[in-house]
């Protein structure tokens, strides 16, 4: 099948390259003239995992296409896919203009018809409002019909999401359409969820909201069990085996972060809002989420007494492991509050550092390991669970520190690996902290 996809960004991307692997005749196009460059070059303008490989194959095979000219890419489409970023706006709710621009481009450049498939994640009601734009506007012998289609894969694992879904959801109007999109995607043998195009468009800020709201959920359990002295992991597992729980999204951290949940939580309590829908369970799980992301350095203001002048070290910068991504991630917030209160900062990412450079620039300052973050430090913060760091030589890290504090913000380490350090101040999120060796 001839598919072009709009925008080659974490989702464009992954989808072409997936689409052109399981035999498609893909055609990505991103009006961003660098991306393209880059990808026709073989090198992914991002990083995930699995996916520069799978691109250069397909792209060799002549699957696989890049290109910045809409015309070029709509030839012979029978499936166009949009995939372009809908950003928050200052009031909360979801910024549609990048849409609105791909679909006069789409009705711009169009000569025959073709089913249009919207993965972005929109507010109910997109999908009609883009196809009446294109509608308006595309030539009268082009008919175009819609399905929404939203995308749920998770950065970091973006590739085997897009292979393996648990469903795809596919919300149509025209039933002919509808059986278009699921024959393109048949090969990956994943469950249909056949539905309307608005309840799709829900499906996907419902599940965000609900997912969100577990974090926030086991982060309030965390910080009850750390002043009652139980464990929050222990708590978590026994709560995940129970079915009707599941053991995902019970990890308790320092809060959510990254392009999708924080925007889609806003979206979804704007459009609540403009029905006269109150949400307040949602309200709470922003106010949780906002507190939680300061919580490293309320506990170390607590530790200190005060900032100025303390080295900190922080390890992981982008909102999760796996990715380069620095998008709403807490770092942003910490390194911020650290600076404003007088405190140096020396961060460390296996691969973020360019895109923080970009957002913290001067306010932060950068290294190349954690051990070289870490020299003559007053603390360690742990803000993203990198593999990298779990294995980490703690003792050999507690060595080259100025004070061997540790502010764990995503528990990677048993108690175990921290009873096995000569010298250590080690403060978790909802387990008891640790001191051993200091006077
Ligand atoms: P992104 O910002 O990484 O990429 C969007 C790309 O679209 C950019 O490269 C941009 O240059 C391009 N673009 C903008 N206007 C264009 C146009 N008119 N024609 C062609 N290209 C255009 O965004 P993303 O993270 O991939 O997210 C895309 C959508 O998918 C959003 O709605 C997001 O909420 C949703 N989503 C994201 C994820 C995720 O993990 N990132 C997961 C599920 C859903």
């Amino acid at each position: 099948m001839k598919i072009a996809v709009l925008g080659t960004g974490y989702v464009g991307l992954s989808t072409g390259v997936c689409l052109s692997e399981i035999g498609h005749s893909v055609i990505c196009i991103d009006t961003d003239e660098q991306k393209i460059k880059s990808l026709r070059q073989g090198i992914s303008p991002i990083y995930e995992p699995g996916l520069e490989t799978l691109l250069v194959q397909n792209a060799a095979a002549g699957r696989l296409l890049f290109t910045t000219s809409h015309r070029e890419a709509l030839i012979g489409a029978e499936i166009i896919i949009i995939a372009v970023g809908t950003p928050q706006r200052d009031d909360g709710g979801a910024d549609l203009s990048y849409l609105e621009q791909a679909a006069k481009d789409i009705a711009a450049h169009l000569v025959q018809s073709a089913v249009v498939v919207l993965k972005s994640t929109v507010p109910v009601g997109t999908n009609e409002f883009i196809e009446k734009i294109m509608e308006d506007q595309c030539n009268e012998r082009v008919t175009l019909e819609m399905v929404s289609n939203p995308e749920f894969l998770r950065q970091g694992s973006a590739i085997m999401d897009t292979m393996q879904p648990d469903r795809i959801i596919i919300g149509f109007d025209n039933e002919e359409a509808a059986m278009k999109v699921q024959e393109m995607y048949r090969p990956l043998n994943a469950p249909f969820v056949l539905t309307s195009i608005k309840s799709a468009e829900m499906i996907k800020y419902a599940s965000n909201a609900f997912l969100a709201t577990k974090i926030s959920f086991i982060n309030e359990v965390a910080n009850l069990c750390g002043v009652v002295g139980a464990d929050v992991e222990d708590v978590a597992k026994g709560m995940g085996k129970d079915k009707r729980i599941g053991e995902s999204f019970l990890q308790p951290g320092i809060g959510y972060g990254g392009s999708c949940f924080p925007k889609d939580v806003k979206a979804l309590l704007h459009t609540a809002n403009l029905h006269g829908i109150q949400f307040s369970l949602l309200k709470e799980t922003v106010a949780i989420n906002d507190f939680q992301q300061e919580l490293l350095v309320t506990k170390a203001i607590k530790r200190f007494g005060e900032l100025k002048g303390k080295k900190v070290a922080m390890l992981g910068l982008a909102f999760k492991p796996e990715t380069d991504d620095m998008r709403e991630a807490p770092s942003i917030k910490i390194a911020r509050s650290l600076a404003k209160l007088g405190a140096e900062v020396v961060a460390y990412d296996p691969v973020a550092i360019d895109n923080a450079k970009k957002i913290l620039r001067d306010t932060i300052r950068y290294a190349s390991s954690a051990h070289e973050a870490a020299l003559d430090a007053d603390a360690v913060f742990i803000v993203t669970e990198w593999n990298e760091f779990r294995h980490l030589n703690l003792e050999a890290l507690m060595n080259i520190m100025k004070q061997p504090i540790v502010f764990d913000g995503r528990n990677c380490f048993g108690e175990e690996r921290i009873r096995a350090c000569k010298k250590i101040e080690y403060y978790p999120i909802g387990r008891p902290s640790i001191i051993i060796g200091m006077t």
